[in-house]
């Protein structure tokens, strides 16, 4: 398999790192374009071949992701769309661009899919969704699968959720390193050092989130757990939720899933 990508920047690093890392293929299977050498710089680091001309990726490759921002999607897909060929299936990652949109640039009955990944791709543990194009198929969504697979969880939808899903898991990472960090404070404003403080926090999250995952519990029912009567627990949540905690957390899911729609 060989697998292209039109701009090379973070996400298209994180999947690049998560591809190799899950040995899904080699780096030297990769072809990465982008307008920055910088960028490209960093890609030959990873092993990756790499080009300035957009076009080559896509006639050379067969898989091809465009990880380019948004607003620049529709310049780069009329400028790739003639070297578009019958086995091309166009990946794209870019938030509140829809597949219709996509699909009127380029050649008809072209294979696209919508992908909405998040960085933490890079260590195999992100959560994509997908969905696909009028003329995908069931092989398409199989490889997409397998591929997204690599890097964690992933998940097919129908493309209406797209926003809601860049405002939940694509934006993601940005709400959990604050609340990491936030945390931590909170750890060294009671007395621990920052390293413990921060180590302290990021695994308790990422063991709430297996238990959430693997034990398959309502997170209500483990809270509970958490929490004996009187306790310390129930006391710092009562404080946290004074302070609007989970209200703070819907109400950014809901400006996140705005700012999607109003990209598209
Ligand atoms: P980025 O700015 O890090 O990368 C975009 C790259 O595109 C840059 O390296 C830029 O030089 C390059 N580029 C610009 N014009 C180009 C052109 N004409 N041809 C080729 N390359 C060009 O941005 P990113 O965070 O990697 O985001 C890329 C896409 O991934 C976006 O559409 C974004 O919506 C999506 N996405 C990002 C995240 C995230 O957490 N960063 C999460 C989900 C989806």
């Amino acid at each position: 398999m060989k697998v292209g990508f039109i701009g090379a920047g973070l996400m298209a690093q994180a999947l690049c790192r998560g591809f190799i890392g899950s040995a899904l293929v080699r780096p030297t299977q990769i072809l990465a374009s982008d307008v920055n050498r910088g960028k490209l710089r960093a890609m030959r680091e990873l092993g990756v071949e790499t080009t300035l001309s957009n076009t080559d990726v896509v006639r050379d490759n067969e898989i091809v992701i465009l990880a380019v921002k948004p607003y620049i999607v529709g310049k780069v897909l009329r400028e790739v769309a003639p070297m578009v060929h019958k086995n091309s299936l166009i990946v794209s990652v870019a938030a509140g661009i829809t597949l219709a949109s996509m699909e009127n640039i380029l050649p008809p009955k072209t294979r696209v899919v919508r992908v909405m990944p998040n960085t933490p791709a890079i260590v195999q543990s992100g959560a994509s969704v997908y969905t696909l194009g009028t003329s995908a198929n069931g092989e398409d969504s199989d490889l997409v699968t397998e591929m997204l697979n690599c890097v964690g969880l992933v998940e097919q939808m129908p493309e209406y959720l797209m926003d809601a899903v860049t405002g939940l898991s694509g934006n993601g990472p940005a709400y959990g390193y604050v609340i990491i960090q936030a945390l931590a404070d909170g750890g060294v404003k009671m007395g621990l050092n920052r390293d413990q403080s921060t180590r302290l926090a990021a695994q308790l999250l990422l063991g709430s989130a297996k238990m959430v995952l693997e034990t398959k519990g309502h997170p209500e029912a483990l809270k509970d757990q958490v929490c004996s009567p009187g306790g310390t627990s129930a006391h710092a949540l009562h404080q946290m939720e004074k302070a609007g905690l989970r209200s703070a957390l819907i109400d950014g899911v809901e400006a996140g899933t705005k700012r999607s729609k109003e990209i598209g």
